[in-house]
């Protein structure tokens, strides 16, 4: 088993309870105060020990006649070949992140085992069983929705949406205030992973590259770093006129600057400066005051908003409180955790970092005409995670060890023939009985669960069929750089890709010279126009994926002066592979049962999203959902908001489904 988190903890119990006797828990993970609300084979003093180990002891005293292996190590790794997985009789996949499980699925094609895969999101769950050799679709044949990512420039410059500027004061305030660096985009994926993100790489409206604007930014980093003399609420006060004043005035007379050029319409930025907020700085500096008498308090339950009277986290503060919480919050990290600021990541349950980060976000909307939002609804949007529910945890567990019933029944059949031929399961076999099942919020049929029987392989997919990949480019722009980050790495799942045409070699991961690596570095620096080939209208590259047994064929469209949304390419996906030289127009997916629209991919590929319905309705497969914490159970919780988003999420949602 793969993952011993949410689900892993309910499915190794439920598999030493069900009978299984060899079992081998990989999980790379350490345990974490935030799990213990609903990981419940961890206690308190096993945090920051490791998921798998703890796990593995916890089954082992219910069942101490079981074998059971624990290994933290990463499932992506290189030591995880395909050996490693041709030596177990099935995986069953418990994982949160969509890159490891599209990796897991990979690795059991080509070592021919058996996998169930699984994913939770809040009240939602699916299972299904992936048998390989043709006889079931992979967990690959239906696209899954890729995490909701922002354009750089969006952020920085061009905010419209409460999301936008979330984001902006989780990723990109916040780590120069308290991590004294700028975030590195270009280099760093997970900005993106996570969900709301910011896109990587992206030209902006001034032509500069993601790449470029970090750099200019990195300059401009010192002005977050304290002066010598200058006081915790001199140098709060010299931020704030900085980030909300000066900044927002500067990205103001560009903004001008843009429309008098014959720009699109647009609404006036207003700079916020300390000295137009009347009472601000009498208010902190009262405060301040009643915090240092208070000193003796545990650092840890330092809070901006009681300081100041605005604890309620259903209000929206004004302007004025929102100032008040910023200032305050950077004087208390300041003089009060001095030791963790240089070197702090953020945390939606440390409530003086979520005070700053939800100030920040208030302000910067106030200065760009964007409603304001309370603290707990940026709270949930930037803890940017569909709140998990035990019990749905509980039930995809025990659907996983159903299906993988069935095919331990099924013994050697799963394999095919010792001549390694596929073989067509017999008319008894059990593995003619595995589902895909659906584990839905939708009750008005009093059906929980709603089963089908495993869907047949796609062959359109790209990973266990023959289909060509499609990709349209600005071959003048798009670097081959692009392609292995944007669209191999990012979209296609492969860890260390190589990349063949004719008279043309890219290659990475271990094995190489430092010449070769060297000489690889180079190329990815040449345009698609730049890479050899005989037609000046495409190219056709050979993908594959050493370590993931993957091998696929791109056709790449050269369109002189492509864009789409911004973009210079456009990733089609895969299709029945055409004869060459004349592409048809792309096939339309077709409109999936209606049931897999409720299909979620685990719950970190789902953006807590404002309640516009707007994601849901341009198509695509994010499922929107009203903002709401996770940890609902934890120190932090607010029970009684909590509770109320809880039971209006499912019914919102069926209600937008419907509507669209
Ligand atoms: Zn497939």
């Amino acid at each position: 088993m793969v993952g011993a988190g949410g689900i892993g903890c309910e499915l190794i119990k439920t598999l030493v309870l069900s009978g299984f006797r060899h079992i081998h828990a990989v999980d790379m993970d350490t345990i974490e105060t935030s799990n213990l609300n609903r990981q419940f084979l961890f206690r308190r003093h096993h945090v920051g020990r490791s998921k798998a180990a703890v796990a593995a002891e916890a089954v082992l005293a219910m069942r101490p006649d079981v074998s059971v292996v624990s290994d933290q190590s990463d499932i992506t790794g290189p030591h995880a070949d395909v050996d490693f997985f041709r030596s177990f009789s099935v995986v069953l996949s418990g994982l949160d992140n969509l890159r490891a499980r599209r990796h897991v699925n990979r690795m059991c094609l080509a070592a021919k085992t058996p996998l169930v895969e699984s994913g939770t999101a809040g009240y939602l769950g699916q299972v299904s069983v992936h048998l390989g050799e043709g006889r079931t679709e992979c967990f690959e044949c239906q696209p899954k929705p890729l995490p909701k990512t922002f354009p750089v420039c969006t952020i920085r410059s061009t905010p419209d949406k409460p999301i936008h500027c979330i984001v902006w004061a989780k990723e990109v305030l916040f780590p120069r205030l308290f991590a004294r660096q700028v975030p590195g985009y270009e280099e760093d994926d997970d900005v993106a992973e996570g969900g709301a993100g910011i896109e990587t790489g992206d030209v902006d409206e001034h032509g500069e590259t993601g790449r470029a604007h970090g750099k200019a930014s990195k300059s401009s980093a010192s002005i977050y770093a304290p002066l010598v003399d200058e006081t915790p609420s001199q140098y709060a006060a010299r931020v704030f006129d900085q980030v909300f004043g000066a900044d927002v005035a500067r990205l103001e007379v560009l903004a001008r600057a843009a429309w008098e050029a014959g720009g699109a319409p647009r609404r006036a930025l207003a700079p916020l400066f300390l000295d137009s907020l009347a009472g601000v700085r009498d208010q902190v500096k009262k405060a301040g005051t009643r915090q240092t008498r208070n000193a003796d308090e545990r650092s840890g339950s330092l809070s901006a908003r009681r300081e100041l009277d605005v604890a309620d986290a259903h209000a929206v503060w004004s302007v004025e409180q929102a100032a008040a919480v910023f200032l305050l919050g950077l004087e208390l990290f300041l003089s009060r955790r001095a030791e963790e600021v240089g070197q702090l990541s953020f945390d939606k349950d440390d409530e003086l970092a979520m005070d700053v980060v939800a100030a920040a976000a208030n302000l910067r909307a106030a200065s760009f005409g964007i409603p304001q939002l309370s603290r707990f609804e940026v709270q949930g949007m930037a803890g940017n995670i569909v709140h998990a529910i035990a019990t749905t945890n509980a039930t995809v567990a025990g659907l996983i060890v159903l299906e993988a019933t069935k095919i331990i029944a099924a013994g050697g059949e799963t394999r095919g023939n010792p001549a390694g031929q596929p073989t067509k399961p017999s008319a008894s076999s059990p593995l003619n009985a595995t589902h895909t099942t659906f584990v839905r919020a939708d009750v008005s049929n009093n059906k929980l669960l709603t089963p089908m029987a495993s869907p047949p392989p796609n062959p359109t997919c790209a990973v266990c069929g023959k289909a060509m990949l499609e990709l349209r480019v600005d071959p003048d722009v798009f670097t081959v750089g692009d392609l292995v980050e944007k669209v191999l790495k990012s979209q296609l799942a492969m860890l260390s890709p190589t990349i063949e045409a004719e008279d043309f070699l890219y290659e990475e991961g271990e094995g190489l010279e430092a010449d070769e690596v060297a000489f690889y570095k180079l190329c990815l620096r040449k345009t698609l126009r730049e890479v050899p080939g005989t037609n000046a209208a495409y190219r056709v590259l050979e993908l594959s994926d050493q370590q993931q047994q993957l091998s696929a064929r791109m056709y790449v469209h050269l369109e002189e002066g492509f864009r789409s949304e911004d973009k210079t390419y456009e990733f089609v996906g895969g299709k029945l592979e055409q004869p060459l030289g004349k592409p048809e127009e792309p096939v339309e997916r077709e409109k999936e049962e209606e049931v897999r629209g409720q299909e979620p991919a685990s719950s970190s590929d789902i953006v807590v999203e404002e309640e516009d319905g707007e994601e849901h309705d341009s198509g695509d497969d994010l499922v929107v959902v009203s903002s709401t914490m996770e940890d609902l159970a934890g120190p932090n919780a607010e029970p009684m908001g909590g509770k109320r988003e809880l039971d209006e999420a499912p019914d919102e949602n069926e209600r937008k489904r419907a509507r669209a």
